[in-house]
């Protein structure tokens, strides 16, 4: 009797499977689907170490923000806290503006002087110490009399109101003309009097030069961006001018004719995919830094040699993340701090694959941390941050 039960409860488990294993219809959009929707979740189980808080407070010296109200600073500032970062430094000081033209048309730039100047005032009074503001330049007019002149001492005048650097955005050398309509290079000559003032000022410049080499790639099926230049074709330079590399030796050459002026290439100089080129680079440049904005993984997806990497140029590298999104940074810490296998990355445009921890020694942490952007940057209490 008992013996026939189980054999009945036996087949009643394995009926189904004979039938519908073999003739059951499988959804026909689980067999064809796109890139974009295929998400497998992992399966493997190892042991994971999410950071939500940084081991020790940091710098963001790459960030933006558009609405510097004391509301909002006391909002980010409290947002802050929450990461352990310690100070932000928006590098929009001079935000964007959209003027209507009597023509109908618009033009758009940089705010005034008066902008960045009320901008720190609030930080003054509503954060104190939390936010750095960079100013930017205007490259509106530049090859017309005089522009030059100008540039110079609205920038002197920023830092007199509290600036503690300058950005410059990818436009220059990508899309920037002059008057006459021809294409501004980073190393443009009528810009070294703007570079050589930052020396004198002793404020870093924050350069932006390029984007990632694979925009200039053709977009097939081997280009590691082809999910981005899908998403976002106006990011597509294939056969375009200037080349990647044609504007990444501008910027260094900017780096050459200026050694007195400390610059920091933003996004790894978009070379963290080849470390080994990337710290020749900065072997030959010493004025030069880099930060880590927007590219988190890369060394995510070569944890023991960009481990080495970073050890190496310890001194050279500061952190960054240009987005804020909270969140985000959470990646960021794990792929710096821990060991850990195989987690997510949160934009599948810019990786489709898994990150991995570099586990970096605490010293390396705190330079790239905090103590970096200390030795760079004016203006920040020290007080607030380990020995
Ligand atoms: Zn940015």
């Amino acid at each position: 009797m008992i013996k026939s039960i189980r054999f009945l409860r036996l087949w009643a488990l394995l009926v189904p499977f004979i039938i519908y294993g073999q003739t059951a219809p499988s959804e026909p959009s689980n067999k064809t689907m796109s890139f974009e929707e295929y998400e497998p979740r992992s399966t493997l189980v190892v042991p994971g170490h999410p950071v939500t808080r940084a081991k020790y407070p940091f710098i963001d010296v790459h960030n933006h923000q558009a609405n510097m109200s004391p509301e909002r600073l006391k909002e980010v500032a409290a947002e802050m806290d929450k990461l352990n970062m310690a100070v932000m430094v928006n590098l929009s000081g001079r935000g964007f503006r959209r003027a209507q033209n009597p023509d109908g048309t618009t033009t758009t730039g940089l705010n005034d002087g008066e902008y960045l100047k009320n901008s720190i005032e609030n930080v003054k009074t509503a954060a104190p110490g939390r936010f750095l503001v960079f100013t930017n330049v205007d490259f509106n007019g530049i090859g017309e009399p005089g522009w030059t002149e100008k540039a110079v001492r609205e920038l002197t005048q920023d830092v007199k109101n509290g600036a503690t650097g300058l950005k410059i955005y990818k436009s220059l050398g990508l899309e920037t003309k002059d008057s006459s309509g021809k294409r501004v290079t980073v190393d443009d000559p009528r810009l070294d009097p703007i570079w050589a003032k930052c020396g004198e000022l002793k404020i870093p410049v924050l350069i932006h030069s390029g984007d990632p080499a694979p925009f200039w790639l053709p977009q097939d099926k081997f280009n590691e961006r082809w999910l981005e230049l899908k998403q976002f074709p106006d990011r597509y330079r294939y056969g375009k001018e200037p080349s990647w590399e044609q504007v990444m030796n501008e910027q260094f050459n900017v780096f050459k004719k200026h050694p007195q002026t400390t610059f920091i290439s933003a996004h790894m100089a978009w070379m963290a995919n080849d470390l080994a080129r990337l710290g020749k680079v900065l072997a030959e440049h010493p004025n030069m830094h880099t930060e880590i904005g927007a590219i988190i993984y890369e060394p995510g997806r070569q944890p023991r040699f960009a481990r080495d990497w970073f050890i190496k140029y310890q001194d050279r590298v500061l952190f960054g993340k240009d987005i804020w999104a909270p969140e985000e940074y959470h990646v960021y810490f794990r792929v710096l701090e821990t060991a850990d296998e195989y987690f997510d990355y949160y934009r599948k445009r810019h990786a489709f694959w898994k990150m991995y921890g570099l586990e970096l020694p605490d010293e390396v942490l705190k330079k790239l941390y905090y103590k970096n952007a200390l030795r760079l940057l004016p203006g920040i209490d020290k007080s607030k941050f380990p020995e």
